[in-house]
């Protein structure tokens, strides 16, 4: 739905290609920006602003030493049914519509209700340190989508919610399935600069924010804003 106003509120004016990847771009001076597409081609554009999300080819191009860090945790996510709570028999019978938090040394876990197509859902996203034994690769950003969860990483998470959590929801989040489940290191990504010459960052492509604070949807929509806001004032780009 998200996706639909966004893309709604673009005028016919526009030139809106779907499913074109870009490969490369590079700055060509006064002749402004090439952009190479997958198909080999290359266009040539005054600006190029990179919206391009957290792995931007056009951030590649501006700054090429900027690389994601670890940040020294991960992220475990799942979701089930909430009607499963029901069959969890204890005195909470139902996860409050606020949600709730489960503080543990090291880390912390929000749960909380969702939408789901078959009715409600139970989401959870929970931080805490990595397994120890080289199960994950902490040198470049990556996640185990839903079904990639091995069964050494589904032990970790069972270890961890037995040892941490309050037993009520242990075996709450236990009611996630293995195809439910998944995991991501948590990286860090700033950009030394986020605009130079003819090129312009904006979203994830300028800087990754860390999870918790849900915000990097809100920093995307403000840099598009603060763009055309200033795109308004300005008589140039330079002056941009
Ligand atoms: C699981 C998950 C949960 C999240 N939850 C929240 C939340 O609750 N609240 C919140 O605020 N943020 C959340 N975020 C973060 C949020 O999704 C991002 O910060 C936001 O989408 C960034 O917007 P963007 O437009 O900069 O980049 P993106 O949304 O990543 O968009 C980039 C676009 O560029 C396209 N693209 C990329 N490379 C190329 C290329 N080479 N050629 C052509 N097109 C290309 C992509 O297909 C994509 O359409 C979450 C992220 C994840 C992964």
């Amino acid at each position: 739905l998200l996706w639909q106003g966004l893309r709604e509120s673009v005028p016919d004016s526009v030139v809106y290609r779907q499913g074109e990847a870009v490969t490369e771009v590079e700055e060509t001076g006064a002749a402004g920006v090439g952009v190479r597409l997958a198909g080999g081609s290359v266009e040539r554009y005054d600006l190029v602003v990179g919206a391009d999300g957290y792995r931007s080819v056009v951030r590649t191009a501006l700054c090429p030493e900027s690389r994601p860090q670890y940040a020294g945790y991960v992220c475990w996510r799942g979701n089930f049914d909430a009607a499963l709570l029901a069959g969890l028999g204890s005195v909470a019978d139902s996860v409050p519509e606020a949600g709730t938090t489960v503080c543990f040394p090291g880390g912390s876990c929000v749960i909380y209700r969702i939408p789901g197509p078959d009715g409600p859902r139970v989401n959870w996203v929970l931080y805490g340190s990595p397994p120890r034994d080289g199960q994950l690769r902490l040198d470049d950003p990556t996640s185990f989508p839903p079904g990639g969860l091995t069964p050494a990483l589904a032990g970790h998470l069972a270890a961890l919610l037995d040892r941490e959590f309050p037993p009520y929801w242990a075996r709450a989040l236990a009611l996630t399935a293995p195809a439910d489940t998944f995991v991501q290191p948590i990286y860090d990504m700033e950009t030394t600069r986020t605009a130079a010459g003819r090129l312009l960052l904006a979203g994830d492509a300028a800087s990754v924010v860390r999870p918790h604070n849900t915000s990097g949807a809100a920093k995307a929509l403000q840099d598009a804003t603060a763009l055309a806001d200033g795109w308004r004032r300005c008589g140039s780009f330079e002056e941009l």
